[in-house]
């Protein structure tokens, strides 16, 4: 099993999980056309998708799915309660009026098959164990997937580590997590309204740098080769300032649990390498 993180950020999310005989595509927050280029940058068809898994409604794991879904024929794994924010036919929602409600309808009629962000479900040959994220989307989840008995855990959009999500991340041999903001950085961004920066901090908002590093010293079980700092801000985080916190993060767990964890960062604007295990 292998893995790409196609692209991730505030603008937008995908990373692509394969074997042999299964593809998957996790998220689409790219623009369509972004995520052809990037699947035909890491040498992969489009037309040999398996599935495109949709781990929550936000624009930024969700907007291109619609245009993506004219080109590309696989399924879309989605949860009901994700696909009616989708579509807007939750009251509240908001994804561009009318209109864009009935072309994401069309879209996805016939397409779809139904998942729960707590029930274990199978893509080709690779099992996933998703997990409830808190996350202020209506029903946000991370999961891990497993093949030939290796384990690649992926979760973005969650507000703090939960008891549950400590569990998940035990024995995995990969990480893709989020580490969104510098809490100092956040504070000092001129750009952001006050609104939206209680948002990011709140518990459902989105994952610091600083929580990332606390789980890394004092909860991570040691076993993951490497993790992947994902959904960098672009305004409230330096990649350089992720990357430092993780390490040093890992150098202060003690003695006896020092890993030779390697730290990798994705980007918004291009693929990582893929991180293989055979
Ligand atoms: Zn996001
Ligand atoms: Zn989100």
């Amino acid at each position: 099993m292998r893995f790409t993180v196609l692209g991730s950020g505030s603008t937008g999310n995908a990373v692509l999980i394969t074997t042999e005989k299964t593809r998957v595509l996790v998220d689409a927050g790219l623009s369509a056309r972004e995520i052809l280029r990037r699947l035909a940058v890491v040498g992969v068809d489009f037309n040999d998708l398996d599935a495109v898994l949709l781990t929550h409604e936000h624009g930024d794991h969700a907007g291109g799915l619609r245009v993506l879904l004219g080109t590309v024929k696989c399924p879309v794994y989605i949860s009901k309660a994700t696909a009616d924010a989708y579509l807007g036919t939750r009251k509240g929602s908001m994804n561009g009026g009318e209109s864009e409600s009935v072309k994401r309808s069309d879209a996805l009629k016939n397409r779809t098959v139904e998942i729960e962000s707590s029930h274990e479900f199978r893509i080709g040959d690779i099992d996933f164990e998703p997990f409830s994220v808190p996350h202020d989307a209506v029903d946000n989840f991370g999961f891990v997937a497993a093949f030939a008995g290796v384990k690649i855990a992926t979760l973005m959009d969650f507000g703090h580590i939960t008891t549950l999500i400590k569990e998940k991340l035990n024995g995995c041999d990969a990480i893709v997590v989020e580490s969104n903001h510098s809490r100092d950085m956040l504070r000092a961004c001129s750009v952001y309204t006050w609104d939206l920066k209680q948002r990011i901090a709140s518990r459902t908002g989105h994952l610091s740098n600083e929580d990332l590093a606390d789980w890394l010293t004092n909860d991570f079980d040691g076993s993951a080769r490497h993790i992947v700092l994902a959904h960098l801000s672009q305004r409230a985080n330096e990649p350089h300032l992720a990357r430092i916190t993780a390490e040093c993060a890992l150098q202060m767990r003690p003695p006896l649990f020092r890993t030779e964890t390697k730290i990798t960062l994705s980007n918004y604007s291009e693929p990582t390498e893929w991180i293989s295990f055979q």
